[in-house]
């Protein structure tokens, strides 16, 4: 029913659109339909009820979205729609949402500020960076909303996962408030955790996005991944396991699969295969299938080390000292097993 609706309305546009000279009214609409419903679906047409019509200027419409949500309508699920106001015409925008569309917000990207409460909201609203969403550390129910979620907010930078580049056009980020990291004496880095408040109204707030926006698990993602050279937030304390847990959000391996992987690499020498120009360039071809922008070179070089670090953070954040072992390389082995690209 409903695709024999869109086709009779999308023959009302097109009739409309070659019917310019007509100033008749009649002739915007055929008094005879010429797409008839098939005698298949008459049946599910006569259980559902008929949409409301209107006439407007000489053309029916429908008077309800007739629109399938499940199809990304953003008509249905945005909060806002903001449309042209064209002086001396009326933008009708309920009538034919198109079925060709989806949301520009295919990304969630975490990070923290590295800075306490006051500092964060001072420099994400009056500095050269932002984020739509920043989540303090006070312990009340707030969340601040900083920009709209229509518009970019600056807060991935220089970026890349899969095919996608400079994600502040396509992602929502949150920002959140914590001290970030120290270097200790042998240049570990020391991270803050965070705390149950905090780690629960991230939860909400992102499982409220990734719903609206029907965002991917993999693209739920911390900036440390799609800046691995550049950025180590939110760190190795966010508990990505947790939200995959107990919320269904975003990416984590099957233990199983991770076991399999695991005994297959301490079955070989996995220390001698280690510094194998051959072994390496596989692991990076691993990491760049996974998501991350890595070149392969065939060598452990910075850019690789701190890839690795980055995905331990996410992943194995027990010990991320970018060092591809062999309980590392079985992990992404399993996530790149669950999660291919389509
Ligand atoms: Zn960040």
């Amino acid at each position: 029913m409903r695709k024999t609706l869109y086709i009779i309305g999308l023959s009302i546009i097109a009739f409309s659109c070659t019917s310019q000279k007509s100033s008749k009214k009649k002739a915007y609409w055929p008094k005879t339909a010429t797409i008839q419903p098939k005698t298949a679906t008459k049946t599910q047409a006569q259980d559902k009820p008929k949409p409301q019509i209107t006439n407007d200027h000489g053309v029916e419409f429908f008077t309800t979205n007739i629109s399938d949500p499940t199809k990304n309508d953003n008509t249905v699920s945005y909060g806002s729609i903001v449309s042209a106001k064209p002086a001396g015409y009326k933008v009708v925008k309920t009538y034919f949402p198109a079925i060709a569309q989806n949301f520009r917000q295919r990304y969630l990207i975490l990070h923290y500020t590295a800075l306490p409460d006051d500092k964060s909201i001072t420099v994400l609203t009056q500095q050269a960076v932002s984020a739509h969403y920043l989540v303090n550390n006070t312990g009340d129910n707030e969340i601040y909303q900083l920009v709209d979620e229509n518009k970019r907010s600056y807060h991935a930078g220089v970026s890349s996962w899969r095919n996608d580049k400079n994600l502040n056009d396509n992602s929502i980020g949150i920002e959140i408030v914590n001290a970030g990291y120290t270097a200790d004496a042998t240049g570990k880095k020391l991270f803050v955790p965070f705390s149950d408040d905090q780690v629960k109204k991230v939860a909400a707030l992102a499982k409220d996005i990734v719903t609206r926006y029907q965002i991917p698990a993999t693209n739920v993602l911390a900036h440390s991944d799609i800046a691995p050279t550049r950025k180590q937030d939110p760190g190795p304390f966010f508990p990505w396991k947790k939200l995959y847990d107990e919320y269904q959000i975003g990416m984590w391996y099957d233990e199983a699969s991770k076991q399999s992987y695991y005994d297959l690499a301490t079955s070989t020498d996995f220390t001698t295969k280690y510094n194998d120009p051959t072994f390496i360039s596989s692991t990076q071809t691993a990491l760049q299938k996974f998501g991350y922008g890595l070149d392969v070179s065939g060598q452990w070089d910075d850019a690789t080390k701190k890839t690795i670090e980055a995905f331990q953070y996410h992943f194995r954040p027990q010990n991320y000292d970018g060092i591809m072992d062999a309980e590392t390389w079985a992990i992404l082995q399993a996530l790149n097993q669950k999660y291919p690209i389509k």
